[in-house]
């Protein structure tokens, strides 16, 4: 018994020391992912991106690309990003507007969109996490894009 008190002991220290070793720097939100490797796209305006039905898509790395080209329409869907105020298909994240919220990237249709979202967060943030159905949602407000 006394073995298994010492380990016990050994493992919260472990853990004490692994909490406080943490560096204290936030981490960088979240925001694009490769749709052909699934990693975090650190920069839209550097990385290689590929004009698909509309829409760009962009990549961690060249050889994605290549990858993509092979077989977009199984990749295509997988950056889908809409705009959490209207529901809209943002065609270029890359330009588009964004804000960050609990530590995730949020990207808008258009300008009129962002001043809402930062207004209340929470609740445009809540609705795109539901899952919605594929119906394409007329925009909730009117402006012309
Ligand atoms: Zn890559
Ligand atoms: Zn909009």
């Amino acid at each position: 018994m006394k073995t298994t008190a010492i380990a016990l002991f050994v493992m919260v220290a472990l853990f004490a020391v692994t909490v406080v070793a943490q560096p204290k720097k936030p981490a960088a939100p979240k925001g694009l992912t490769c749709p052909v490797s699934g990693e975090a796209i650190k920069d839209l305006k550097k990385a290689p991106s590929v004009q698909y039905e509309g829409r760009t898509i962009y990549f961690c790395c060249k050889k994605c690309v290549g990858e993509f080209k092979s077989n977009p329409a199984k990749y295509a869907p997988k950056q889908m990003v809409r705009c959490p105020v209207s529901g809209e298909v943002v065609k270029d994240p890359g330009k588009a507007q964004t804000s960050v919220y609990q530590g995730k990237v949020y990207y808008f249709c258009c300008a009129k969109c962002k001043p809402q979202f930062d207004k209340e967060p929470a609740k445009f943030a809540k609705q795109e996490e539901t899952p919605t159905s594929n119906q394409h949602e007329e925009h909730n407000h009117s402006h012309s894009h």
